[in-house]
């Protein structure tokens, strides 16, 4: 089976690890500050929070936004659960905006007509949380000047996106939201096995989410309601959690972030591969914006289910038997038991329903050879045409 993604694990990677192994810090050491350092400094951010996932980093943004019970969270029907749920685990509610059909991200048109008429309801949300999708940056400028205009807060959710550019500069510099989010999961585009990021460039919120990452203690003098007892003190002034990071996914994070670049320029050689040998096929390739810089996580293709006989199930299952590990990013959310049992149905987010009638993400990794990405074309031609 050829995988839709996959890890690169170098000798280097390796070393990293073993030589924390052993070492004195298994956890609490100098590797995750190194490793927020190297993720800071690349992309442009003042502050990293270095956690056990990217979960973890949208659950403790959110609270460090003072998200709680009474206030909404917006966000894409069209992405992994965690962008939502982190709304849930603060007791706020959870709302939807549909996505455009070109990028397949939050429309921001649709977010506008939805924010007047919450404006009139009296609901608007405290926090949207724009997700890039496949690696496709959201149209940021046009989110930051809603948030100005509506008054909510922004969280970018990059787990895609990490060693992408919007507008010329990298993602997570923060220039149009308050917190950006990487993961760091073995499918994503660097790898810490699991691991997440938030990155902002507000000393507050950096503390925030430094406190809320470790059961909210500190040992900082500066945040403590009085003088130290003594040398061996520490104050619990917030009620947090142990989210943190090991050191031996630091040192891995570390490793794996000398070959970010390299990494996003291979998926774009593969990407730009895929469209020329799909250009023939009943399938819609990925619009890439002109002033963007995708980190290119996916790469979905939508089937013209007008042009061939086939069902969406039918050439999915083919793909499958074929030996291509083809996948569908995202079922959408709204769809989920779990959110239908909050009131949500079918028919609230059409576009976002229509993009799941049609998605596949087809095979791409860095380590994918010529010979497999012709295998996934091949296969592809053929499970349309019969
Ligand atoms: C993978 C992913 C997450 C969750 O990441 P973890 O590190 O596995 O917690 C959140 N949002 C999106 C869009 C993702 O793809």
């Amino acid at each position: 089976m050829i995988p839709y993604g996959k890890q690169d694990i170098s000798q280097a990677d390796i070393d990293a690890v073993v030589a924390v192994l052993e070492s004195d810090f298994l956890t609490q050491g100098p590797m995750v500050p190194r490793f927020e350092q190297v993720v800071a400094d690349h992309v442009g951010a003042r502050h990293a929070v270095a956690v056990n996932s990217a979960t973890s980093a949208l659950h403790i943004a959110c609270l460090a936004l003072d998200l709680g019970p009474g206030d909404w969270l917006w966000t894409s029907p069209v992405t992994f659960v965690a962008s939502a749920n982190c709304g849930l685990y603060c007791g706020a509610s959870v709302d939807f905006v549909d996505i455009d059909p070109a990028t397949y991200n939050l429309c921001p048109k649709a977010l506008r007509t939805k924010l007047e008429q919450a404006r009139v309801e009296g609901r608007l949300p405290k926090v949207v949380v724009a997700v890039h999708l496949c690696g496709q940056p959201c149209d940021m400028a046009a989110i930051g000047e809603l948030a100005q205009e509506y008054g909510f807060r922004v969280i970018e959710d990059a787990s895609h996106a990490i060693g992408g550019k919007y507008q010329g500069e990298f993602i997570g510099n923060g220039r149009h939201s308050d917190i950006t989010v990487f993961s760091f999961h073995p499918v994503k585009i660097v790898t810490t096995a699991e691991g997440g990021m938030a990155l902002t460039n507000d000393d507050q919120l950096a503390n925030r989410l430094n406190l809320l990452r470790s059961h909210g203690i500190t040992r900082d003098p500066a945040l403590m309601t009085h003088e130290p007892d003594g040398p061996w003190y520490y104050q619990q002034v917030d009620l947090g959690f142990n989210y943190r990071m090991t050191e031996l996914q630091g040192a891995l994070g570390v490793s794996q972030m000398s070959r970010l670049d390299q990494y996003v320029a291979r998926r774009h050689e593969l990407a730009r591969r895929y469209d020329d040998l799909l250009a023939h096929l009943p399938v819609t390739t990925p619009w890439q914006h002109s002033d963007s810089y995708s980190g290119l996580h996916l790469y979905v293709v939508r089937l013209q289910l007008d042009k061939i006989s086939a069902s969406h199930r039918q050439v999915f299952e083919r793909l499958r038997d074929g030996g291509i590990g083809v996948n569908l990013h995202y079922i959408p959310v709204h769809l989920q038991p779990w959110y239908r049992q909050l009131g949500f149905r079918a028919g609230q987010f059409p576009e976002a329903e229509r993009y799941y009638a049609e998605a596949i993400s087809l095979p791409l990794f860095p380590t994918m050879t010529t010979e497999e990405q012709h295998e996934v074309v091949q296969a592809l031609e053929e499970a349309l045409e019969q």
